[in-house]
């Protein structure tokens, strides 16, 4: 019998759903359980229960907050390799990479407990003698979080675990693709005591229960993570209420490799990059831009890597470097977007088309001959597909780069300092990793520019993010 979940509002399962989301294995078709789908009214219980159990949870000691943090995180840990088991059948990573999603979920909720004893406000000096000025951080309120699918376990901590500590409460809805993970979550913060109404999630589609959630008037705070085109919605339903927004949004990221680059390095990771989550993440390198020089070489290793790619059904191989691609839609793009570089102009090293294989498989690709005025160099591919572009010099690069409507992360590969350095003040990105994999640390500062979004998340500022000020004129 299919598993069937129920939505956990104020601290309790409850029956009501106003349809149910099928949630199917992207790697087989398999339908693995059905979600509640949860219309305004729903939303609006959940978002009530937020409100009120904010005041109260504001006013606990933060470390007192970071208590029921590490608690939550402790279950994490204790269903580790089950909800990495979850996470594979119903999103389709590697059993790896959705072990390393897990124990990274667990870890950055200890983390931002961690802020329990280093959240600060501020005294200001007064134009006034006898005046004291205090600036304090407060709870915004009740925070709407609003999930994609490419990270949907580690995401659900992204938004949660600073929320809680700074005082804030929150509703969260998962996305429709990928919500069991969710569910179970909710599961383990059930077996704690944290105190109900403090965490909440729906399920349903966006159209209906995310809409719903951005556009209830109790909703304090939108933190989104998805497309540019959800974003841009999200922002224009959020405007009726001027509820804030933070958005974590779409990528386009350039990699820049010059001619004195170490190439073993720059090939390996930019391979890992495209594979890692069969491409789909939103700070992993979608472009490269390699100096005349290097360009065959790089080729030549990239290709080897390419044609070495292991895929497959994930839930049944365990040594596999990338799964299937989440749906159909996102097969469709790769596709469309790939068979377009080719009437383009560009030439196909590797792959190029669908996989031979029962579900949504890519062939990993590998192409050259791009121009900066192909779709392939400008739209975000999201699949397993490299393309490449011969630059002459390092300036011609970082212009290319930086011609872009995304502004989330960028790398370069150089053996020079000053080359490393000059880009790294002119690339305009939230993000630049050298000589290293795209990948960020939670201590960091995640933020799109331009299009990538708006706001950010990790570390001292992405808390800050959910807390508002508050300044006090003390005059004595
Ligand atoms: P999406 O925009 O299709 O959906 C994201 C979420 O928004 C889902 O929960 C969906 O149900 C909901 N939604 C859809 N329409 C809505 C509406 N009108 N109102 C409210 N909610 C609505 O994105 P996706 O396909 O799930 O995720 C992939 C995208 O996310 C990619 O573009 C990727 O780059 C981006 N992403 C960005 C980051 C980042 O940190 N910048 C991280 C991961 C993914």
């Amino acid at each position: 019998m299919t598993q069937l979940y129920k939505n956990f509002i104020d601290g309790a399962f409850a029956a009501d759903a106003t349809g149910l989301v099928d949630v199917f294995n992207p790697a087989t078709g398999a339908l693995l359980a059905q979600v509640p789908d949860s219309d305004e009214s729903i939303v609006a219980r959940a978002v009530e229960a937020a409100r009120r159990a904010q005041p109260s949870w504001g006013r606990l000691a933060p470390i007192e907050r970071a208590g029921y943090l590490r608690k939550i995180s402790a279950k994490v840990r204790e269903r580790r390799t089950e909800l990495a088991k979850i996470i594979v059948a119903e999103q389709g990573k590697t059993q790896q990479l959705a072990q390393v999603e897990v124990d990274f979920t667990a870890d950055y909720i200890d983390y931002m407990a961690e802020w329990a004893r280093r959240l600060e406000g501020e005294v200001l000096t007064s134009d006034r003698s006898n005046e004291n000025i205090f600036l304090f951080r407060k709870p915004i309120g009740v925070v709407a979080g609003i999930l994609p699918w490419n990270f949907p376990f580690f995401l659900i901590a992204r938004k949660l675990a600073p929320a809680l500590i700074t005082g804030n409460t929150i509703v969260i809805k998962p996305s429709e693709e990928t919500p069991i993970n969710a569910f179970e979550f909710a599961k383990l913060v059930a077996g704690t005591d944290l105190p109900k109404g403090v965490f909440n999630l729906v399920g349903g589609r966006g159209r209906s229960t995310g809409e719903a959630l951005c556009a209830n008037p109790n909703v304090d705070l939108i933190t989104f993570t998805g497309s540019v085109a959800t974003g841009s919605r999200i922002m224009q339903t959020a405007g009726r209420n001027l509820t804030r927004v933070n958005l974590e949004l779409g990528g386009k990221a350039p990699a820049i490799v010059l001619a004195d680059a170490d190439l073993d390095l720059a090939a390996k990771a930019i391979y890992d990059s495209r594979v890692i989550n069969t491409g789909q993440v939103c700070n992993c390198a979608e472009r490269v831009y390699v100096e005349r020089g290097a360009h065959e070489a790089l080729v030549d290793r990239l290709a080897q890597h390419f044609k070495a790619t292991r895929y497959g059904d994930p839930s049944v191989r365990d040594d596999l470097h990338m799964g299937p691609l989440v749906n159909q839609i996102g097969l469709d793009k790769v596709s469309a977007l790939v068979e377009q570089a080719k009437r383009d102009g560009a030439t196909i090293i590797t792959g190029g088309k669908r996989a031979d294989l029962e579900g949504f498989h890519y062939e990993p690709t590998l192409i050259v001959d791009a121009r900066a005025d192909m779709d392939i160099m400008r739209k975000e591919i999201f699949g397993p597909v490299l393309p490449i572009q011969v630059v002459e010099d390092l300036d011609e690069a970082i212009a290319l780069s930086n011609d872009s409507e995304y502004g989330l992360t960028s790398s370069i590969f150089t053996s020079n300092i000053n080359s490393a350095i000059h880009a790294a003040r002119e690339l305009n990105f939230g993000e630049t990793y050298i000589n290293r994999e795209h990948f960020e640390a939670m201590q960091g500062f995640h933020a799109g520019r331009r299009k990538s979004g708006i706001g950010g998340a990790d570390g001292k500022h992405g808390l800050y993010e959910f807390t508002e000020t508050h300044v006090v004129y003390l005059q004595t």
